[in-house]
């Protein structure tokens, strides 16, 4: 049943979304204008995003890399890059390949949360993430620096960063999915410009000097890729982000919602599809209909299979 829910998505998706058949004409899901957003915007790895990341555990009611000081919390902007966002395709990555290297310390099963990441990336889309090799000029090295959950949007051009701070930011697959979603250039889906018909925001609950977390994207130059927007997103915020109060900042305007949004246990259908119109993968991708164990192991996230989780979230 799952299997044929999930072909029809796909089919649907395929046949039925006028936008989709526009994708080579549109650019990022999200590009923001820069004067906005304060100086948090260019803010270096700090400890005290170290620190508010080190209290974090399975049961807090937001995700590590909502803790950061950086701009949305867990992106580091370039000044060189100027504008944000992939509206240049030079800031993808060619042919869906990012080099990778992991130059961090990471325990045997955060390496494997890190892996099994990547291997969700390689079933379900066209991206490929190989070891970096000397022929590679641009690549990610994945740190594991006492600075949090953090990470640049699409590619920078030369060694960028993706910090995962260990454990927290390595406990939940969707976690590094998320910090790799950033990685192949998307930003977070609740400050998509349609938001406001999907979510309230309360911002007398978010905390002060966050403000800018949430500010939306400018419709005249973003695009979606004609996908609705996602509570279940691996890139929305969960509902406490930001919280001064321990009060919801986040309120879906679809209660049933509330469950979906800042899940990190698997990436959604959306962001499937997204990742594979950014980058051009054949329309035979995604390709649902081949429910696998993966590698079995467990880790962390509870143990529960990462294809397992993946088609849960499926399921209305
Ligand atoms: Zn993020």
């Amino acid at each position: 049943m799952i299997i044929f829910v999930c072909f029809a998505f796909i089919f649907c998706a395929i046949s039925c979304w006028p936008v989709v058949e526009d994708i080579n004409d549109n650019e990022i899901e999200t590009e923001v204008g820069m004067t906005r957003f304060g100086k948090n915007i260019f803010r270096l790895p700090d400890e005290e995003s170290g620190r508010n990341v080190a209290s974090w555990n399975e049961n807090s009611k937001v995700n590590p890399e909502e803790l950061g000081n950086y701009f949305e919390g867990d992106i580091r902007m370039h000044e060189r890059t100027g504008k944000n966002g992939l509206k240049d395709e030079t800031y993808r990555w060619s042919n869906g390949v990012i080099p990778y290297e992991i130059s961090g310390h990471f325990s045997s099963s955060s390496l494997d949360v890190i892996k099994r990441a990547m291997g969700v990336y390689h079933k379900y889309t066209c991206i490929r993430f190989v070891p970096r090799t000397s022929s590679h000029k641009d690549y990610v090295s994945i740190t594991s620096g006492n600075t949090g959950c953090w990470s640049s949007v699409g590619r920078i051009t030369g060694r960028q960063e993706v910090n995962l701070q260990s454990p927290a930011c390595t406990t939940k697959l969707g976690t590094v999915l998320h910090e790799l979603m950033h990685v192949a250039g998307f930003y977070h889906e609740q400050n998509r410009p349609e938001r406001d018909d999907y979510v309230t925001v309360n911002f007398h609950n978010i905390k002060p000097g966050h403000d800018a977390n949430f500010i939306k994207a400018d419709k005249d130059k973003t695009i979606s890729y004609g996908v609705p927007y996602d509570y279940r997103s691996v890139m929305h915020y969960s509902d406490h982000a930001f919280s001064r109060n321990g009060q919801p900042t986040i309120v879906p305007k679809q209660p049933e919602a509330a469950k979906k949004m800042g899940q990190r246990e698997g990436f959604s259908r959306g962001d499937i599809l997204k990742l594979n119109a950014m980058y051009n993968c054949p329309d035979s991708l995604p390709e649902f209909t081949t429910v696998s164990s993966g590698n079995g192991s467990g880790g962390h996230n509870g143990g529960q299979d990462i294809l397992s989780a993946l088609f849960s979230l499926f399921e209305e």
